[in-house]
């Protein structure tokens, strides 16, 4: 297990600045494994188990480096770290803010997309998940403001679809009608606005816009709009 100074630990994770730090823990604010921890510069072991060990202020440490969130996006909230209005951030506990690395999201989804959406501060799964090479599946359920018309099943899977202003057409996607207004279609791409964009291509809009899933892994049904936890490893393995 990786041992790390305690001022280094909790400034990362966005208790305060080191010497704030050390000040806490002077006044006994900081507890591993139930004795009071005063030296700022005492190595800490990091495991997936330091809240269970690390009190801050009577209360679990946040998790350590190397976090998963599995959020459900509500509509209306953007997934940016500086715009105005709701942000996906905005859902998150304050001090997450200040985490070093940053949180970030895996990929975004559009203000007015509700559905699955990752978060991490681990920079390679970040890449390996958005990297188009992975082919890792998007699946979402869209609502049509139009009936579909039987074609476009065949036009999303021909992989020759070329959306307005760009050099290359889209990778093959699968199409599954739900009704005549509703549709579920799996991409392995992230274009800006690529499935609203698709039905727009075939002359239709999406009214609605709900993401179901990322490769293997599903939105939790017990997560409803604006709710979200840590992914657990078997989660993240699922993703691939
Ligand atoms: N495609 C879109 O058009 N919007 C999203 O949010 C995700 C995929």
């Amino acid at each position: 297990m990786k041992a790390v100074r305690l001022d280094k630990l909790l400034s990362g994770l966005g208790y305060g600045t080191r010497s704030e730090i050390q000040k806490l823990a002077r006044a006994g604010g900081v507890e591993l494994d139930g004795a009071a921890l005063t030296d700022a510069a005492a190595r800490v072991p990091v495991g997936p188990d330091l809240p269970d060990r690390l009190k801050i202020d009577g209360r679990p440490v946040d998790p350590p480096p190397g976090l998963v969130i599995l959020m459900h996006k509500p509509l209306g909230a953007t997934c940016s770290h500086k715009e105005d209005g709701a942000l996906v951030h905005d859902l998150l506990p304050p001090r997450w803010r200040r985490r070093d690395p940053a949180v970030s999201t895996i990929g975004r989804l559009d203000k007015q997309t509700s559905g699955l959406l990752l978060l991490t501060d681990d920079g390679d799964l970040l890449h390996r998940v958005i990297s188009p090479k992975r082919h890792v599946a998007k699946v979402y359920r869209a609502a049509l403001a139009r009936p579909l018309t039987g074609r476009e099943g065949a036009i999303f899977a021909s992989g020759e679809l070329m959306l307005e202003g760009e050099a290359k057409p889209l990778a093959p996607a699968i199409l599954e009608v739900i009704s005549p207004t509703e549709a579920r279609l799996t991409v392995t791409e992230g274009r800006y606005h690529q499935v609203r964009r698709m039905f727009a291509a075939v002359g239709n809009h999406v009214e609605a816009l709900h993401r179901e899933r990322l490769g293997g892994l599903a939105l939790p049904d017990d997560l409803a709009p604006g709710e979200w936890r840590l992914a657990t490893e078997a989660e993240v393995v699922a993703i691939f």
